[in-house]
C-alpha cells in the first residue's frame, strides 16, 4: 500500500475512519469471543481455555488476550459497555485497570461499578489510575506498581539447551524474552497435563461435515510430530499431505498426514499422475 500520493486531507481523514472502524471491531470481537465462550467451541478445537484459545488459534499476545477477555467479561456483566468502547470512550486498557480493582476491592455492586467507570471515560490510562485511586482508596491501589517476580537460576545440560533452543526457533513469528518462552512451554505443559487428568478432549474433536477438512489440533499433532519435509527435510513452504490420497479415500486422520515441503508436495503429485 502506497500512501505517499494521499492529499494531506485524505490522509487525516482515513486514518479517522479506520480509527472508527478498529474500536467498531473491538467492541464486535468481544461478543463474538463472549458467543465462543458462552459455546464453549474453543474446546471442540481442543484448547482447554479461552485464552488459549485467542492466544494460540487467534494469534494474540498474552497480555491482548488477557486484556480482551477481561473487556469481555465487563461487557457480559454491563451490556451498556459495548458501546462506549465502540466510540472510544473506554479504552480497554482503562477497563481493564477498574476491573482490576473491582476484582482487588472485591466490589461487586454493578450501580457502583458503572458510576466508576463514568469517572475514567476519556481519560487517559495515568489519570484513569489517579481517578480510580482517589475513589477506592490510595492504600489499595498502588500506581502501576511492578509486578512481582521470582528469581529462579538454573543452568540446562545441553540436551535441555537445545531443546530450549528448538522451542525458541519453533516460536519465530515473534520476538519474545526467557520469560515470555518460559510462560509458553508452562502453560502448554500444563494444558497437557491438566487435560491428561480430566480428559477434556479425549474423542469428540475430528468431526466435520467436509471430510477434506483438517482440525485444528489434528494439525498441531502432525506439525509436533514430524517438523520438516518428511522427503526433503525442508523447514520451508510446508504443507499437509494426505499420504493416501483423499481422492482414493484417504482419511484426514494423524495416521494418513504428514508434512511436506510445496517442492515436494507438488513433485509427488506430479510423478503420481505418471
Ligand atoms: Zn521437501
Amino acid at each position: 500500500m502506497n500512501l505517499k500520493y494521499l492529499t494531506d486531507k485524505t490522509l487525516l481523514q482515513d486514518t479517522k475512519l479506520l480509527a472508527q472502524q478498529y474500536r467498531t471491531i473491538t467492541a464486535s470481537f468481544l461478543l463474538h469471543i463472549k458467543e465462543i465462550e458462552q459455546r464453549k467451541l474453543y474446546t471442540e478445537l481442543g484448547y482447554t481455555s479461552l485464552f488459549t484459545y485467542i492466544v494460540q488459534e487467534l494469534g494474540f499476545s498474552e497480555s491482548s488476550a488477557s486484556r480482551r477477555i477481561t473487556a469481555m467479561k465487563m461487557v457480559k456483566e454491563i451490556p451498556e459497555l459495548e458501546k462506549k468502547i465502540e466510540t472510544g470512550e473506554l479504552t480497554l486498557s482503562n477497563l481493564g485497570k477498574a476491573a482490576n480493582v473491582f476484582k482487588q476491592e472485591n466490589i461487586t455492586d454493578v450501580k457502583f461499578k458503572k458510576e466508576v467507570l463514568a469517572t475514567i471515560e476519556n481519560t487517559s490510562t495515568r489519570t484513569c489510575e489517579k481517578t480510580l485511586n482517589e475513589i477506592i482508596g490510595p492504600s489499595s491501589l498502588p500506581i502501576s506498581a511492578p509486578p512481582k517476580t521470582y528469581p529462579l537460576h538454573l543452568s540446562l545440560s545441553e540436551e535441555n539447551f537445545n531443546k530450549y533452543e528448538q522451542i525458541r526457533e519453533l516460536l519465530t513469528h515473534k520476538k519474545r524474552n526467557k520469560e515470555e518462552i518460559f510462560s509458553i512451554i508452562f502453560d502448554s505443559t500444563i494444558e497437557k497435563l491438566m487435560s491428561k487428568k480430566f480428559k477434556t478432549h479425549s474423542k469428540k474433536i475430528t468431526v466435520s461435515t467436509n471430510p477434506r477438512y483438517i482440525t485444528a489440533s489434528i494439525k498441531k499433532a502432525v506439525y509436533l510430530r514430524d517438523q520438516v519435509c518428511q522427503k526433503c527435510g525442508s523447514k520451508n513452504a510446508l504443507e499437509f499431505d494426505h499420504i493416501k490420497p483423499f481422492a482414493l479415500g484417504g482419511k484426514s486422520t494423524e495416521e494418513n498426514l504428514r508434512i511436506l515441503c510445496r517442492n515436494c508436495n507438488q513433485r509427488q503429485k506430479i510423478t503420481s499422475r505418471l
